[in-house]
């Protein structure tokens, strides 16, 4: 499964590690232990690119990812690649990202056994703990993908993942796939998870309502770069960034799960080609001269983050 600016560099025939520095150009941000950061963004801004790069399944040709203050881009050291370990990544579509032709005991079981999490010998008892972690009967350990419901494999996705003992999960879209009413069971899930195994979380959503509900803090992705960052309440309440203002005015404050962000006006342009200066300014209401000419800079002012020249200096 390839993500939209994957798909669309893949269509143009372009070097996939080249594009990915057009798929993200500008994000930096930290994220403190047990805090579950939303990244959100519309489809194709480069949010998907980001979390694959994070948990090291795209390549990182400009910058660096530090976890627990090793530096982890390359995961060239042995150091590097268990702290890699400690990072997983939960995807939105359970039947594709789980071998159908395997059981779950071997799914959930095989990389514990790989990395000396637990032996051949105690692997049954290992993977029944997990089940019951996720809220599952050990007898699913003897079912395949294909005999389980969708929320009952994203369960399955999830103590795939809990299976080499991470503290950092990624979650992409995890719970898109799903009803609404399962969702709702499965972001319980994740909250009951990050306090009882102390996990912290990168949410990547394009449901507001949804981030709302489980972020501490979000970040605000448009065409690779980073436009604001700010504490989740700050950010709904009161969100600075032209960009996400008009993602917020698309979204009711009750009731948004079923919203998406593809009512922002125009188009999103191409993330091979992006316009000069703000991103954003094409589309932005509140562009003037400067915007197409010169990339905002990023103030941060009382933990609330925002590129664009209207909060450098007052005029655009
Ligand atoms: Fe709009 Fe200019 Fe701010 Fe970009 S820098 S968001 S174009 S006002
Ligand atoms: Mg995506």
């Amino acid at each position: 499964k390839l993500d939209g600016v994957e798909r669309f560099a893949r269509r143009l025939g372009a070097d996939l590690k080249e594009t990915c520095v057009n798929a993200v150009d500008s994000a930096s941000f930290s994220i403190a232990r047990g805090e579950v950061v939303g990244l959100v963004g519309e489809s194709g801004c480069g949010k998907s690119t980001l979390g694959r790069m994070v948990a090291g399944l795209l390549p990182v040709s400009d910058g660096t990812i530090r976890f627990e203050g090793t530096d982890v881009t390359d995961a060239k050291s042995a150091q590097a690649r268990d702290k890699r370990l400690r990072i997983q990544m939960i995807f939105q579509d359970p039947m594709s990202s789980l071998n159908p032709r395997m059981k779950v005991a071997d799914i959930v079981g095989e990389a514990a056994v790989y990395h000396g999490l637990t032996t051949r010998a105690g692997v049954t008892g290992y993977v029944d703990a997990l089940l019951a972690k996720v809220g599952l009967d050990p007898a699913f350990a003897h079912r395949y993908p294909h005999q389980m419901s969708g929320g009952q494999r994203q369960r399955i996705g999830i103590a795939r993942a809990l299976a080499v003992q991470p503290e950092f999960l990624i979650c992409d879209e995890s719970i898109a796939a799903l009803d609404v009413s399962i969702q709702a069971q499965v972001i319980n899930l994740f909250q009951d998870l990050r306090r009882e195994l102390d996990l912290t979380y990168l949410f990547i959503s394009h449901d507001l309502g949804v981030v709302e509900h489980i972020a501490d803090r979000v970040v605000v992705m448009y065409l690779g770069r980073v436009v604001e960052i700010a504490p989740t309440e700050a950010l709904f309440d009161a969100p600075r960034h032209p960009y996400t203002q008009a993602l917020l005015d698309q979204v009711p404050r009750l009731g948004a799960g079923r919203q998406t962000f593809r009512t922002v006006k125009g188009e999103i342009p191409s993330p091979l080609n992006p316009p000069p200066g703000c991103h954003f300014h094409p589309r932005c209401p509140m562009a003037g001269p400067r915007c197409s000419r010169e990339v905002p800079r990023t103030i941060s002012q009382g933990g609330h983050t925002t590129a664009c020249h209207l909060h450098d200096g007052g005029t655009a």
